[in-house]
């Protein structure tokens, strides 16, 4: 692993002190309850660090996306109950709606070392998400230093992920969470252990451009699957049926493929095809599929998984290698009939013997929904955000934070 050069909350002496920390409690709600927790899991670390070195922690986050303001539906409360139960230990919800306010303020007032207060949702206010000076001005006024553990959110350059660093009169540095994340997904990109075998699905060419760009120029081989490698397929003249297609981006693809030659490194697109007249509706309903070759995909259908021998072709390349990053799924694995693409890369990914990332969104749900997720070396917590580290983009949530 390369030395990470932010300064952590290891490196902090945080005894007495009251340390805000951003975390990312962005869970999932229904009808009041959380329904997946790991979010909240995640942040324990940081925060069991905090109270054994005898800190004073104020946790800040936001939840969902309000419009105007306070709303009853986005409040922190429900996530204060659970971490109460993960912490075995009070933490003193202080609900205030202008998330600095009165109570939040006798809150921290009365704070002994040790305690834990969290604070209400960050985007209450809506200055939150344009970066304005005077909440983040507040939000720096109730601690004497700062930590970001919400990788998350570390793609927004918002008040409590960013601009409340510029008033901070003490530390500032990044949780355990954080800087797992930039360990892996960092040292994969900028100093990866070769092979470096890259794995890109999902839907659209559109919606992963420089990450592409980015990963061709730093791995040795990248693997294009689900319904991105139609736009590639067209573009080397095959035929595709009415598989998704991004019409603007065939050009993109022929000069990746053109710079894959250059370098010297192998783009790998599929030789056959799992491919049914229309796609699944709902998504998980029985259809009728065959299996037909790349570029002879008739008129009529469309391509939704890797087909056999693509999946033989994708194993062999990821056998030597000795890092392996995976965005986004293979096929439509969300049907158990176009899954098998996604589960073979899923278990072969996770026999390798190399340090092995899972990099965000539909392919972490993919990976945990087909039972590899503790099979792998890390599986990112931020969807945008590991794709823009991806991408090879400074983090603003990341950037702000002092070097060690
Ligand atoms: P993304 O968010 O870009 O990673 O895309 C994930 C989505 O891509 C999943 O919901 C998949 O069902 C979908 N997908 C994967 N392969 C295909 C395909 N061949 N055609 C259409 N959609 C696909």
């Amino acid at each position: 692993m390369s030395k990470m050069q932010k300064k952590s909350v290891e490196d902090l002496n945080a005894k007495g002190r009251k340390v805000l920390v951003r975390c990312d409690f962005n869970v999932p709600i229904k009808d009041g309850r959380i329904t997946n927790d790991k979010r909240i899991a995640a942040a324990l670390p940081t925060i069991q660090k905090l109270i054994d070195g005898g800190a004073r922690i104020i946790l800040c986050s936001h939840l969902g996306k309000p419009k105007n303001g306070p709303e009853d539906k986005f409040s922190l409360g429900v996530v204060g109950e659970r971490l109460c139960e993960l912490l075995g230990k009070n933490v003193i919800f202080a609900k205030d709606d202008t998330v600095i306010g009165d109570n939040a303020k006798k809150a921290i007032n009365e704070m002994q070392d040790g305690d834990v207060i969290l604070l209400e949702n960050t985007r209450f206010r809506a200055e939150e998400t344009k970066n304005g000076e005077a909440f983040s001005r507040e939000l720096a006024e109730i601690c004497d230093d700062y930590i970001n553990d919400a990788f998350g959110s570390a793609h927004r350059a918002h008040c409590s992920t960013a601009g409340v660093t510029e008033f901070v009169k003490g530390e500032t540095a990044v949780g355990y969470l954080m800087e797992k994340e930039i360990e892996f997904l960092g040292n994969a990109v900028e100093n990866p252990e070769r092979p470096f075998v890259a794995i890109l699905g999902g839907a659209k060419v559109a919606d992963k451009l420089n990450v592409i760009t980015n990963l061709l120029d730093k791995c040795d081989t990248l693997i294009i699957g689900g319904g991105m490698a139609y736009t590639f397929m067209k573009a080397l003249g095959g035929k595709i049926g009415h598989s998704l297609v991004d019409e603007d981006k065939v050009e993109y693809c022929r000069e990746m493929k053109e710079k894959a030659g250059k370098l010297g490194k192998a783009l790998l697109i599929p030789i056959d095809n799992v491919v049914a007249r229309d796609f699944p509706n709902p998504i998980d309903a029985p259809i009728e599929i065959e299996t037909v070759h790349s570029n002879e995909i008739p008129d009529g259908y469309m391509g939704l998984d890797i087909g056999e021998e693509t999946r033989e072709l994708y194993k062999k390349a990821l056998g030597t290698a000795k890092t392996i990053v995976w965005n986004g799924p293979m096929g439509v694995f969300e049907n158990p009939q176009l899954a098998a693409g996604t589960l073979e890369i899923a278990k072969t990914v996770a026999e390798c013997d190399a340090v092995t990332i899972i990099g965000g969104g539909d392919s972490v749900a993919a990976v945990t929904q087909l039972g590899f997720a503790d099979k792998m070396s890390h599986i990112s917590t931020g969807g945008g955000a590991s794709l823009e580290y991806l991408e090879g983009k400074t983090l603003p949530g990341i950037q702000v934070i002092q070097d060690k």
